[in-house]
């Protein structure tokens, strides 16, 4: 009975349901009463220790954390417990701690755990994720760099620039993200911002150019996405609402945008930023060059359908019943997570739904649904 017990908690289980599909009899006893059993179980007999501590993470799964809290310390206060062991009931109560919200307590529930074993990895990684929680920032930033997720460092160094209100901070922080990782699409975004809002209109240029050649390709539609909706536009699809507001600083250069088309010529989706740039800056001719060419070679590139319409068939708008289809259409998510398939049109850099980082790409299918 225990080697099954054993191999049924060590699955991951996420759902209460998944507890009646088990292949031995579980459903026809009171689930409140097994567990209890078992707590009394994981006190008594010294030889399930991991059984305890998947019983506490399936708890923990389930949301019963009061629970899973329990088993941890009853496992803690087992004598001669070997450290390996008592170290990782440590870290799963700083778990339990952290999804009940408890964050002083699994700070501590960690700092046990690094009091019997040293810093080791897999503590870090959750010191690391406690404290972006808990929005300290640099120290988060701190820790990823230690464990070499170099992108991540930038990202909560970037966060703790936004945080600040003194230039000279929050230019100390852009700088060290880039140090940290030269090809932090964040960093690059803010440090964009940064210049553009001194309206160092040089500067912009530079960073945007530098920008282009170090961000990864699939996630430079990213930082275009970043900086026009902060420089100039909310929502150039939108067939009803304000299209696009001019930026109030100073005309953006059209250099940036000749810059997006020579340096990816065949990248769809970064043509197309470039031609809303040119628009936008009152190159109206090149833009409808620019579009025209990227439906010739791409017929089912949905945004660029849009953007032709709202911006070069004007006469279309008259049509009620069309914009209404129209806005319909405009409504459809551009942007998707590649881990979990999470559809926004708002961009982000850790996906809300599975927290994957950078998973963001630009869909270019929408038809398959
Ligand atoms: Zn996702």
């Amino acid at each position: 009975m225990f080697k099954k017990l054993q191999n049924f908690f060590s699955e991951k289980v996420s759902t209460p349901s998944k507890l009646l599909q088990g292949d031995f009899l579980i459903a026809d006893k009171d689930l409140h009463t097994i567990t209890e059993d078992l707590i009394e179980v994981v006190k008594k007999d010294p030889d399930t220790v991991e059984l305890a501590l998947a019983l506490g993470n399936l708890f923990r799964a389930q949301g019963d954390l009061e629970r899973a809290i329990r088993v941890r310390y009853t496992l803690l206060a087992r004598p001669n417990l070997p450290k390996k062991l008592q170290t990782r009931a440590w870290l799963e109560l700083g778990k339990d701690f952290q999804k009940s919200g408890f964050f002083d307590r699994a700070t501590d529930a960690f700092e046990n755990a690094v009091k019997v074993s040293g810093m080791l990895p897999e503590i870090m990684l959750e010191m690391a994720s406690l404290s972006a929680k808990n929005k300290d920032y640099e120290n988060a930033a701190n820790f990823y760099e230690k464990l070499n997720f170099p992108s991540l460092a930038a990202h909560y160094l970037i966060r703790s620039a936004q945080l600040v209100a003194i230039p000279s901070k929050t230019e100390k922080y852009i700088k060290q993200a880039l140090n940290v990782y030269p090809n932090s699409v964040e960093a690059w975004l803010e440090k964009v911002i940064f210049y553009f809002e001194q309206k160092k209109e040089k500067k912009v240029i530079e960073i945007f150019d530098k920008a282009l050649k170090s961000i990864p390709e699939h996630l430079i539609f990213a930082f275009l996405e970043g900086f026009y909706g902060y420089a100039f536009y909310r929502d150039c699809y939108s067939f009803t609402g304000e299209a696009v507001v001019e930026n109030p600083f100073f005309q953006i250069p059209v250099e940036i945008f000749s810059c997006i088309q020579e340096n990816y010529p065949e990248n769809d989706v970064l043509i197309l930023y470039a031609a809303i740039g040119f628009h936008v800056f009152k190159d109206v001719e090149k833009s409808e060059n620019l579009i025209t060419e990227l439906l010739n070679r791409n017929e089912h590139f949905f945004p660029a359908h849009l953007f032709f319409l709202r911006f070069f068939q004007k006469d279309l708008l008259e049509n009620n019943h069309l914009v209404y289809f129209l806005e319909n259409v405009a409504a459809i998510y551009r942007f998707e997570c590649s881990q979990c398939g999470f559809k926004t049109n708002r961009l982000f850099f850790h996906c809300p739904c599975c927290s994957a980082w950078h998973s963001i790409h630009y869909r270019v299918e929408y038809l398959s649904g």
